[in-house]
């Protein structure tokens, strides 16, 4: 086969094609946020320096890489698929047959519910912990941290979400003006937006709600945990607030300053805990400790 025919053939190859498109759609949609959100921390007297670090540029590919659709063809599509074959008696469609804009708000607060209880195990569990330190080692917080996820935390996470979606039915998203109020809080809440935007803050996660949980403070450890609604962190008593926001991002301990080390260090601190776990075997319970907080991450 010559070079002509081998370009041909993956130019006109169906997934090869959807990721290019879905490129195209990260920029478009990435330099509408960009603007958006810069001309926002400007009027609100919030900091853009993040966007002149190596953090940031870290952070817009993994912007890439899931927006683009190259997360899904290489890893979600397939299991997915055989999941969601596998698990078709769980699809109840609990909320189905109900007005469209009931279903949607039941759907959010169900869907939503089960994102805070997986966020928690996120910092709970010694495995997760280590792949969702990826989330939690940028310094520098910007609108595209909202992607950073190490794609086994991403994996993880999805598949612990999967099945109570599929028992709730089809995501309401298609109802735009829905879809872009969480469009607009979720990709806003990493932002340096300084507005605190009041009774708003009670039900939303906004950036100020979240920066406490991406804080170095001791004080704001497990914090926060909520993904679109503040409410469940009210509810169980995790939310933090204070009258000015934390100086500083972060890990004390875990620091990932490059773009392969955002996907490599999670993997020795994997191997980190299981020495110590295997050092504490003498004592079974030990073997088992899981970490207190994201803040506090085993040191080495
Ligand atoms: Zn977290
Ligand atoms: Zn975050």
């Amino acid at each position: 086969m010559s070079l002509r025919q081998i370009s041909d053939a993956l130019l006109h190859w169906a997934p090869l094609r959807n990721v290019a498109g879905g490129c195209l759609r990260a920029l478009a949609v990435g330099i509408v946020f960009y603007f958006v959100v810069y001309l926002l921390e400007r009027a609100s007297g919030g900091t853009t320096q993040q966007y002149r670090s190596r953090g940031f540029l870290q952070d817009v590919a993994y912007w890439f890489y899931y927006r683009s659709g190259l997360n899904q063809l290489l890893f979600m599509a397939a299991f997915f698929s055989f999941l969601g074959s596998r698990l078709a008696f769980l699809q109840l469609r609990i909320v189905g047959s109900l007005h469209p804009i009931v279903r949607g708000i039941l759907w959010i607060l169900l869907a939503d519910f089960c994102s805070y209880w997986v966020h928690r195990l996120q910092h709970a569990s010694r495995f997760v912990w280590a792949f969702h330190a990826t989330h939690h080692a940028q310094e520098q917080l910007n609108f595209a941290t909202t992607v950073r996820f190490h794609p086994v935390d991403h994996f993880i996470s999805d598949t612990l979400k999967f099945v109570p979606q599929m028992t709730l039915g089809a995501s309401p998203m298609s109802w735009l003006p829905l879809h872009l109020v969480m469009e607009f809080v979720l990709n806003t809440q990493h932002s340096r937006i300084k507005w605190r935007f009041g009774v708003l803050s009670r039900v939303f996660v906004t950036p100020w709600f979240h920066s406490f949980h991406h804080s170095t403070d001791p004080r704001h450890y497990n914090k926060n945990f909520g993904g679109l609604l503040s409410i469940w962190d009210h509810m169980f008593g995790t939310a933090v607030d204070a009258p000015e926001q934390p100086s500083e991002y972060g890990l004390e301990d875990v620091k990932m300053p490059t773009l392969v080390s955002t996907f490599v260090v999670p993997f020795r601190l994997l191997r980190q805990f299981n020495d110590q776990a295997s050092s504490n075997s003498s004592n079974a319970r030990n073997a088992i400790v899981i970490p207190r907080s994201a803040g506090e991450p085993p040191r080495g």
